[in-house]
């Protein structure tokens, strides 16, 4: 039996040329697509509006595919992790960070990682495979389906005035997941192939319906992808893991450096095609005694500042097996101070889901140490 086709791996356009090869009109596409995205269909007898013989045909060639959750575990900050079991045993993990009104779902690219950066859990397991865009979408739905039923329970309403014009800013349902980011496990540029298609999907307004301001990509600096990135998708955010300054330290901790010094990843930053007044987020992993002096809140501070940037401090979460630290409290407020009294906005990430293993760094699934 030749094997299903499965139709979470085709945004609109490529759905609409599935069917077509298959002698269907170009309107069943979008049928099909909204049943699967906006309805939530797991299978064709679902697909009421669609003759029943062309539900069996398809049943024939294709399938919807799904993840479950294998595990769900929530921490006392109300993130929320979940372990998807992949179809040929391997694993991944997505985190729910419920925050002032809103959801925002960190998602994985890869099983493992193979850029190999010092600091980070999963990347001492190297790369097992890409994730296919069906597996990276369905850790959407899958949240998505969990949240609707069972609301983050810390979900706090803060009902802030984000823009100070006064009238407090509109809070979404606990149900709803507003941000994505793919600051999961894994190199999300080190699987575009996959990893495009399923931004498409997620901002289809016949998808997901996601706004793409809402959907950040979050690379260690692999430039020539980022340059195809702003090609494809112009309008996705970018967040760029810098963690340091100097290209003595950066080749050190990040071995992706050694392809793409910082020269070469700061240029590709400053021609990204940002929309409008949006910014680059340049994330900045804290390692204790490491890069977290006031030094290097200068040198960060220089390398940035013909972007339109801001920064997302990140204090080091510790796990197993690392040697590195987690900075001290006055080396992180100094940092932020040295930064915020220069006009940069800064934001110091408080680690949540630390106790469950979901803070940034920690996430593995249920990966194994290879053999070196
Ligand atoms: N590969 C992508 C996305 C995954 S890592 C990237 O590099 O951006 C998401 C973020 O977690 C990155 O900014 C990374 O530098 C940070 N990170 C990794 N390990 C960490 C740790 N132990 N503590 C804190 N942040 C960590």
């Amino acid at each position: 039996m030749t094997q299903k086709i499965d139709l979470k791996n085709m945004t609109l356009p490529a759905l609409e040329q599935f069917l077509r090869g298959q002698g269907k009109e170009r309107f069943r596409a979008l049928q099909v697509f909204k049943w699967i995205y906006q309805q939530d269909a797991h299978g064709f007898a679902e697909m009421t509006n669609i003759s029943k013989t062309l539900r069996t045909e398809l049943d024939d060639t294709a399938r919807i595919s799904n993840l479950t959750a294998e595990a769900i575990e929530e921490g006392s900050d109300g993130t929320r992790k979940y372990l998807f079991a992949l179809d040929d045993g391997a694993s991944v993990e997505s985190v729910l960070i419920p925050i002032e009104g809103r959801n925002t779902l960190c998602i994985s690219s890869q099983v493992g990682c193979a850029m190999a950066c010092e600091f980070c859990l999963t990347g001492t397991f190297r790369l097992t495979r890409n994730l296919t865009t069906a597996e990276i979408v369905n850790q959407i739905m899958a949240v998505r389906r969990d949240i609707e039923k069972n609301p983050p329970s810390q979900f706090v309403a803060a009902g802030g005035d984000e823009d100070g014009d006064g009238d407090g800013e509109a809070v979404d349902s606990p149900a709803a997941i507003r941000n994505i980011v793919l600051m999961g496990m894994g190199e999300p540029l080190h699987n575009l192939d996959n990893v495009i298609p399923a931004i498409q999907i997620m901002i289809d307004g016949n998808g997901l319906q996601l706004s793409n301001r809402r959907v950040t990509v979050s690379t260690c600096g692999l430039v020539p992808e980022m340059k195809r990135l702003g090609e494809e998708i112009p309008n996705v955010n970018l967040a760029v893991s810098l963690n340091a300054t100097t290209d003595e330290l950066r080749d050190r901790i990040m071995p992706v450096n050694r392809r793409y010094p910082l020269k070469e990843l700061m240029k590709a930053c400053r021609e990204f095609p940002l929309p409008g007044r949006r910014k680059v987020t340049f994330e900045y992993v804290m390692l204790g005694g490491i890069n977290d002096t006031l030094e290097d809140a200068k040198r960060l501070l220089k390398l940035i500042s013909d972007i339109p940037n801001k920064v997302n401090l990140i204090p080091f979460n510790e796990h197993e097996g690392c040697n590195f630290k987690a900075p001290t409290k006055a080396a992180i407020d100094a940092f932020h101070k040295y930064l915020i009294d220069r006009y940069v906005t800064v934001i110091t990430r408080d680690s949540r889901g630390g106790d469950i293993s979901a803070a940034c760094g920690q996430l593995k699934g249920k990966l194994e140490k290879k053999e070196a």
